[in-house]
C-alpha cells in the first residue's frame, strides 16, 4: 500500500524526503515553488542529488508535484492563458529534475464564459503543453468540487479533456472530498462502488493515478472543497476503508491533504488511514 502526505519544501528539498519518512509515508506530494505563485528558485545540483538520494533510500514512489493553485488553465484572458501553459511547462521540467512521476493540476474556471468555452481553453493549452514536452511526467488532471465558475466536478469534463488530447501525458487524480462536494456520494461502500463504477464507464479507472485522501467538512453536493480529518468529516471511516481495499486500486498511492490544525494531526491521520487499509 501507498500511503502519504502533502510535505513542505520551505527547508530545502532535502528536508522534504526527510519529513515524508518521518512520518513512515512511502510517496508523498509536494510543490515545487510557493503554492502562491511567483518566480521559482533554480534548484540547486546538491540539493537534487540529496534528494534522489533520499528518495531512492528510503524506496518513496512515487513523488507527486502540484501545480500552484492560483493557476487558471481554462482562464479565457489570453495573457493568463499564455501564463498558465509557461507556468506548467516550467514545473514539468522542475518535476523532471526532481524525478518525479506526477504534476497534479486542477481543471480551471471558465470565469463566466460557459463551460464549453473552459474545456477548450483546457484542451488548447493542455495540446501546446504536450506538444512543448518532451519529460518524463504524466500531468495528472484533479477533479474539483465545483464551486463558482470552476471546471472538473463531473468525470465527464476529464474525459471530454482526455478524448480531445489522444495521448498518454496526461491522467486524472481524484480527490474525495472534491468528488463528494460535486456530488458523488462516498459514505458506503455501495456508494463507493457507484462511485467507482461511474469514474470507470467514464474515464476509466487505469488512468486513475492518484488518490487525494481528504474528508469534506461539508456534505455531499454541497459545491465546497473544505477538507476535514480523515473519518472526521461527512465522508466517514466506511468510505475510505472501501477505496483502500479495492483491489483494483492496489497500486494507486493514497495522499493525505487533511488540516494541521494541532500537531500531531498528520500522525493520527496517517494512523486512521493506516489502520483503515488493514
Ligand atoms: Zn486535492
Ligand atoms: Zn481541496
Amino acid at each position: 500500500m501507498r500511503i502519504g502526505m502533502h510535505v513542505k519544501i520551505g527547508q530545502g528539498l532535502p528536508e522534504a524526503v526527510k519529513s515524508a519518512v518521518s512520518y513512515g509515508c512511502n510517496t508523498f506530494q509536494m510543490f515545487s515553488r510557493s503554492p502562491r505563485g511567483g518566480k521559482a528558485r533554480p534548484f540547486t545540483e546538491e540539493e537534487l542529488n540529496e534528494f534522489h538520494r533520499l528518495v531512492t533510500e528510503n524506496k518513496i514512489f512515487p513523488v507527486i508535484v502540484h501545480m500552484p493553485y492560483i493557476l487558471n488553465l481554462a482562464n479565457p484572458d489570453e495573457e493568463m492563458h499564455k501564463y498558465a501553459v509557461r507556468l506548467i511547462l516550467e514545473d514539468l521540467e522542475r518535476a523532471d529534475q526532481l524525478q518525479a512521476q506526477y504534476l497534479v493540476l486542477h481543471v480551471g474556471s471558465h470565469r463566466g464564459t460557459g463551460e464549453e468555452i473552459g474545456l477548450r481553453q483546457m484542451v488548447n493549452g493542455l495540446a501546446e503543453i504536450i506538444n512543448n514536452y518532451a519529460g518524463q511526467v504524466t500531468i495528472l488532471l484533479e477533479n474539483t468540487a465545483g464551486a463558482g465558475h470552476e471546471l472538473g466536478y463531473r468525470f465527464e469534463h476529464l474525459a471530454w479533456i482526455m478524448e480531445r488530447l489522444k495521448t498518454d501525458k496526461v491522467a486524472v487524480c481524484f480527490d474525495t472530498c472534491h468528488a463528494f462536494g460535486a456530488g458523488y456520494n462516498l459514505v458506503t461502500e455501495e456508494a463507493v462502488q457507484k462511485t467507482l463504477q461511474d469514474f470507470d464507464s467514464v474515464i476509466g479507472l487505469h488512468l486513475l493515478k492518484v488518490i487525494h485522501a481528504n474528508d469534506s467538512a461539508y456534505p455531499l453536493g454541497s459545491k465546497k472543497d473544505r477538507h476535514a480529518h480523515i473519518g472526521k468529516g461527512l465522508i466517514g471511516p466506511e468510505g475510505f476503508r472501501t477505496l483502500l481495499h479495492d483491489q483494483r486500486l492496489h497500486e494507486v498511492p493514497f495522499i493525505l491533504e487533511t488540516p494541521v490544525d494541532k500537531e500531531g494531526d498528520w500522525v493520527s491521520n496517517l494512523k486512521t488511514l493506516r489502520s483503515l487499509a488493514e
